[in-house]
């Protein structure tokens, strides 16, 4: 572990920094962040108190903007939590790196690749995936 202190750079609510390790080959920092356990955990769906956690030791490797020169990493552990609200296990709400949307999408695209029974043509299963989300159309002018 380095002796520089970055946690100032890092003021993310519910988490702590717990490692970080430098990689001088490729000038990247992996920063390890881990939930704060004073807190308890927020559902990320409906933001209420969670009832209970159902499994922790989960990791989510992200980019974070460069320190300077330095590829910045964030290797963000999380807990999945139980909901009373929504009446389900949710993952844990880290509003600085929200992979709802991430996930819905990855649920989508396994969706469609069940629902085909797998593709044998893998042109033609990103045309479904594209399909699915068409996005914003092109702006006009
Ligand atoms: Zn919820």
């Amino acid at each position: 572990m380095s002796n520089l202190g970055i946690s100032c750079y890092f003021p993310f609510p519910r988490v702590k920094l717990v490692d970080q390790v430098f990689f001088d080959r490729t000038d990247s920092v992996m920063i390890r962040i881990e939930p704060d356990l004073r807190f308890d955990p927020l559902c990320h769906r409906c933001h209420h108190k969670a009832f209970g956690i159902h499994s922790h030791d989960h990791h989510r490797v992200v980019r974070d903007l460069n320190l300077g020169t330095t590829t910045t990493w964030l290797d963000v552990g999380y807990r999945k939590v139980v909901c009373a609200v929504c009446d389900a296990v949710r993952v844990e709400d880290l509003s600085f790196c929200d992979t709802g949307k991430l996930e819905g999408v990855n649920n989508k695209i396994k969706l469609i690749k069940r629902r085909a029974f797998g593709f044998h043509d893998p042109d033609y299963f990103v045309l479904k995936v594209k399909q699915a989300f068409p996005g914003r159309p092109a702006p006009k002018g």
